[in-house]
């Protein structure tokens, strides 16, 4: 299964795409995820792509659709892969399917997951993430086990830095401009499949369940 999500800042990708992979066993790629992992080794990448991130705004089309592409090419990824933040743009989407084309591949679905601006304020300001596994919780709607360790490795949940009220607002802008046309991109080949995400996340899960059993 080759599977894109898409939607806003907030909507629950990282959430839903953590359950989705272990379910399908394909690798789980977030370029947000690669981006801070660069920036906590503190590579050239990761210095790069920190004065971006930290803005609100997106990281350069050609930086990041070269670090998609290498990862594609891994072994692991030959019979599936779910990209979560990526494409962002209609550079990243064009780059993609031509990628995927001259390897005789294309993409089952892009999953669209719902969610209404007025959700997405509130989930982000209570976002606190696991910095090694990238975990996402929420300290309201999705609290860790033992307050503010990750469930998974008990490190230390942190606030990430641009994961502040007026970051949020800029990568909504940046959003609206610059991803949300993705949708009608995908519409447009045949290939978008919609989830309500306003549901709690076993229901959202759920529901994309019953989508991906009857997507070819
Ligand atoms: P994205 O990767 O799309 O930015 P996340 O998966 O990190 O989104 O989710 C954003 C925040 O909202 C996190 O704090 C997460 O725990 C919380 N969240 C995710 N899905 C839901 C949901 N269905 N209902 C309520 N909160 C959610
Ligand atoms: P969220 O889902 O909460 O918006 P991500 O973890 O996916 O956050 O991304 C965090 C930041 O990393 C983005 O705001 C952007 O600066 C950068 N980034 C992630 N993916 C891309 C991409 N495909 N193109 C450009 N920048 C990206
Ligand atoms: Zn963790």
């Amino acid at each position: 299964m080759k599977i894109i999500l898409l939607g806003p800042p907030g909507a629950g990708k990282g959430t839903q795409a953590k359950l989705i992979s272990e379910k399908y066993v394909i690798p789980h790629i977030s370029t947000g995820d690669i981006f801070r992992k660069n920036i906590s080794e503190k590579t050239p990448l990761g210095i790069e792509a920190k004065r971006y991130i930290d803005n609100g705004q997106l990281v350069p089309d050609e930086v990041t659709i070269g670090i998609v592409k290498d990862r594609l090419s891994m072994d692991d990824c030959e019979n599936g892969f779910l990209l979560d933040g990526f494409p962002r743009t209609a550079m990243q989407a064009d780059a993609l399917d031509s990628f995927l084309n001259d390897n005789g591949q294309k993409i089952n679905t892009a999953l669209l997951i719902d969610v209404p601006k007025e959700f997405i304020l509130e989930r982000m300001t209570g976002r606190r993430v696991c910095p090694s596994c990238g975990a996402s919780y929420h300290i309201k709607f999705n609290p860790p086990k033992v307050e503010m360790k990750c469930d998974i490795c008990n490190n230390s949940l942190i606030q990430r830095k641009d994961d502040t009220e007026s970051t949020v607002k800029e990568r909504l802008d940046v959003y609206d401009k610059q991803t949300q046309p993705l949708i009608q991109y995908y519409k447009d080949q045949n290939n978008l499949s919609v989830v309500n995400g306003t549901g709690e996340i076993n229901e959202v899960f759920g529901d994309i369940c019953n989508i991906l059993g009857a997507v070819k």
